[in-house]
């Protein structure tokens, strides 16, 4: 089995949140053995003045969807899913190559195509970052999961693989999430509420009642797995929290009750901070519809201020980007907001291993450098700890042992 030590100025130990001066990781084959001082190993791989931090986790991204332009679905049925899923394959390569070296997909729109990737990644055919997917989004019809604003006639013959999760009821709901997970999801994600991009639908209204996410939840946890639920709106988060999701994804309304469920059922919140910048930068030249900018201004500034309430609290915060509604490979620039609103540098590199690792359930396989782990990993030039911002483009990316970027 190949040996490799890394050895670097500084190792995060994402466990602790702390950086261990003139360390070195010690690799056999795929996986870590040990981290140790510098001067009792032999390094392989010398790295002055760099920072060794685990492989970045981003728990919100959608690998298989195009860049979102804006343009509402029209561009969605111009393509197959064999196209974007070859899509995924140049999106996976940007994720990858930023740092992040694992992701939680969080849903496409032409059902299972991240099914596909995933695997093809898995089988060594495709570089990527190591793929859990959701399949299809779940949702109520005519909400933020469902293609909308089509012609009535059109509507009507809408190709399943675009309409896979869309349900009415408790009893449709189990039934599809058991079929979801069949076909090779790894975890459902529901859309309790409407959505920003989603023509038509209002961030703030509930989209799923309390029997339909409880059926959700229990279908997914007889399979050994867990609901990740969208949710802008106060009411839509406090429904899925109560039903037993393992995640607020946007989470971009929360009064103190929503936090304080979120404490007591240990919700993970998963905040897009970086979505909004983006939109309000770029959608104007991108030709976004008044309606999206006007909802986006609507969510940006209470998903920040309620992040910062969360992070007082003590609400468990897992590093998502939403990716694809910015180009893939740049969710990076998102470490900055986390640290504007309230959590510390520290953690806000835990967000994105150590905490993000263990709402995937993945903690024994990635997000730390302990003993037993894939070696994935990446090195920055200086300390992010003092600098956030090193961690907007890694230069150097390991994933199983071997270089993706080497130095
Ligand atoms: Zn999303």
């Amino acid at each position: 089995m190949e040996r490799r030590v890394v050895g670097a100025d500084r190792v995060f130990d994402s466990v602790y949140g702390t950086m261990l001066d003139g360390h070195a990781v010690v690799i056999e084959g795929d996986r870590v053995v040990e981290v140790v001082h510098s001067a009792d190993v032999e390094v392989t791989d010398s790295l002055p003045g760099y920072s060794v931090l685990p492989g970045l986790i981003d728990v919100h991204t959608h690998l298989a969807i195009p860049l979102d332009d804006g343009q509402g679905f029209a561009a969605l049925v111009q393509r197959s899913g064999a196209q974007d899923a070859l899509l995924g394959v140049k999106q996976a390569g940007e994720t990858i190559r930023a740092g992040f070296t694992t992701v939680r997909d969080a849903g496409a729109w032409r059902a299972f195509t991240d099914v596909a990737l995933r695997d093809a990644i898995d089988a060594g055919w495709v570089t990527g970052p190591r793929m859990a997917v959701a399949g299809p989004f779940v949702g109520c019809p005519g909400g933020g999961a469902d293609v909308t604003g089509l012609a009535v006639d059109v509507d009507e013959v809408l190709p399943r693989e675009l309409r896979f999760g869309i349900v009415t009821g408790a009893d449709q709901m189990a039934a599809t999430v058991r079929q979801i997970l069949r076909y090779g999801a790894d975890f459902i994600k529901v859309l309790a509420t409407g959505a920003v991009l989603t023509a038509g639908t209002r961030p703030g209204a509930p989209e799923l009642s309390d029997a339909e996410l409880q059926a959700a939840v229990a279908a997914a946890g007889e399979a050994g797995t867990f609901v990740a639920a969208h949710a802008h709106g106060t009411e839509g988060i406090k429904r899925a929290v109560r039903a037993g999701v393992r995640s607020i994804e946007h989470g971009s309304m929360l009064d103190d009750e929503a936090i304080g469920l979120m404490v007591d059922h240990g919700t993970y919140l998963v905040a897009d901070l970086y979505d909004s910048e983006y939109i309000l930068e770029n959608g104007p030249r991108l030709g976004y519809s008044d309606e999206v900018m006007d909802k986006t201004r609507l969510t940006a500034d209470a998903q920040r201020e309620g992040f910062g309430r969360a992070v007082d609290a003590g609400v468990r915060i897992a590093f998502g980007s939403d990716a694809a509604v910015f180009p893939h490979g740049l969710q990076g620039r998102q470490f900055r907001h986390y640290v504007e609103c309230g959590l510390s540098r520290a953690r806000t590199i835990q967000s994105a291993t150590r905490w993000a690792a263990e709402l995937m359930g993945w903690q024994d396989r990635v997000g730390s450098l302990r003993p037993g782990t894939f070696a994935d990993l990446i090195a920055v030039e200086g300390n992010p700890l003092e600098d956030i911002t090193l961690l907007e483009n890694s230069p150097l990316v390991m994933k199983s042992g071997e270089w993706v970027v080497g130095p």
